[in-house]
């Protein structure tokens, strides 16, 4: 097999379980390894550390897939499979209330590059890294003969597929064709379309956060900035909101929302299509009993990140414009960059700038569907802060 040799002292993030080898740790390859080949990864004394997909395209030089010997093959795909599935089952997914989750979170789930999100029926794929892409065949075989899967769709990979060198087409794979998926969220009826949505359809990392969002609801006046198909405004409502007002640019999603609240019957709620900055600047000011901020990735390299951290902190400056006395505010960032130390850092500033006091009350991330290895920073990209604003 072909080996990656590391260099001296490189190692022990390896060691500790991180899954990645990235370029400038590596000393030398030794044979013709081709991108997306399986590779041996062998420390500078020689001790093999692993195997893992090797591609000379991406920073990532190898991700990591396992530590014994056995080949990566259907077999080893399909046992990681059944691993996830019963990981969930621990977790009590799914349940009466949610059938809507995570299946597979990429290297959380020692599937590195493979991303399966679970609607009901329907099993929504997402490739991210060439080595499983390759081995598609595989990967959709194992997941359509799973227990309650109906069909396979694959959702193209974005911007991965020109980091990782490959194309992917949004199709179904495996079974009948799927339009819109009917499935639930805490208790929630959801409509989602796996194939004209945007990530898999839906946002499913927030999920027990829009739980904490509903607990916290009750007689207020709801604010849902960044709403996309209206999670925590829906949430907000059935937990007894006296109305929710959601705002995003994208037309598609607003009429999801509204597809959603009549079909769950949940009111009053008003929907704007708008850029999320302009509206706040023209909002009422102190209108607010309760806001929840989720707005896309700001920072994708690390030469965007102090654009991007200027930019949260003029959002959240404006999103504390809006929050009445005594309100309730949640404020995300899926920028994996920002960690939450930058990002508490960040709003300190935005509270200064806004001239209100603010106090943490709790920080919380990505749900339990979506695990990841410990030691692995770039897995953990979700910061929720929840605060009250004096
Ligand atoms: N809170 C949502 C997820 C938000 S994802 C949930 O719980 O499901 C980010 C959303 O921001 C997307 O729906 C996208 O359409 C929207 N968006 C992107 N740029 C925007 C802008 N400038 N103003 C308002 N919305 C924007």
């Amino acid at each position: 097999m072909d080996t990656v040799i590391l260099k001296k002292g490189r190692a022990n993030p390896l060691w500790h379980g991180h899954p990645w080898v990235y370029s400038g740790a590596i000393d030398r390859v030794q044979g013709a390894a081709q991108a997306g080949d399986a590779v041996l990864v062998r420390d500078a004394e020689g001790r093999p550390i692993g195997q893992g997909f090797y591609n000379p395209r991406s920073q990532i030089r190898v991700r990591l897939v396992t530590r014994g010997e056995a080949p990566i093959d259907a077999a080893l795909i399909a046992a990681r499979l059944a691993e996830a599935v019963q990981l969930r089952q621990r977790i009590g997914l799914p349940s009466d209330e949610t059938d809507a989750f995570r299946l597979v979170n990429s290297e959380g789930d020692g599937l590195p590059g493979l991303v399966i999100d679970r609607y009901r029926e329907v099993a929504a794929v997402q490739f991210t890294a060439l080595g499983m892409k390759q081995r598609e065949a595989q990967v959709f075989d194992a997941v359509a003969a799973l227990p309650g899967i109906r069909s396979v769709v694959e959702v193209s990979a974005g911007g991965f597929s020109d980091v990782e060198g490959f194309a992917s087409a949004t199709r179904t794979v495996r079974g009948p064709e799927t339009g819109e998926v009917e499935c639930r969220e805490n208790g929630l009826t959801l409509w989602v379309d796996p194939l004209h949505g945007q990530k898999t359809g839906m946002f499913l990392d927030q999920r027990d956060n829009r739980r904490r969002i509903a607990e916290l609801a009750r007689g207020a006046r709801m604010l849902d900035v960044y709403s996309y198909a209206g999670g925590f405004a829906l949430a907000a409502l059935r937990g007894g909101a006296k109305s929710a007002t959601c705002i995003d640019s994208s037309a598609r999603a607003l009429e999801r929302i509204r597809l959603h609240a009549e079909r769950n019957q949940l009111g009053p709620l008003e929907v704007h299509e708008a850029d999320a900055f302009r509206f706040l600047e023209q909002a009422t000011p102190r209108s607010y009993d309760l806001v929840v901020v989720d707005p896309p990735k700001f920072a994708r390299a690390k030469k965007d990140l102090d654009a991007a951290l200027k930019g949260y902190q003029r959002l959240n400056a404006l999103a504390l414009n809006v929050c009445a006395s005594d309100a309730l505010w949640a404020t995300c960032s899926c920028s994996q960059l920002v960690t939450e130390e930058l990002f508490e850092r960040v709003i300190a500033g935005a509270a200064q700038q806004a001239g209100r006091r603010v106090q943490l009350l709790s920080a919380a991330s990505q749900g339990p569907d979506h695990p990841t290895p410990p030691a692995f920073p770039e897995g953990r990209y979700l910061k929720f802060l929840l605060f009250r604003v004096v």
